[in-house]
């Protein structure tokens, strides 16, 4: 049996943890070519880490 976790449990684009395990959650949508992009992070802190 596989599981899939790519669409449900994304990893912090900036830490690596897996955003489901907090409930500080933050994505950001870009749009790239005209498809979206959803970038997840764990936190205001790596958001913030991420964009500097
Ligand atoms: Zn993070």
């Amino acid at each position: 049996m596989i599981d899939s976790v790519d669409e449900d449990e994304p990893d912090c684009q900036y830490c690596g943890l897996t955003v489901a395990s907090t409930d500080e959650r933050r994505v950001v949508t870009t749009i790239e070519e005209g498809t979206a992009i959803h970038t997840h992070f764990c936190s205001d802190d790596c958001l913030a880490a991420w964009k500097s």
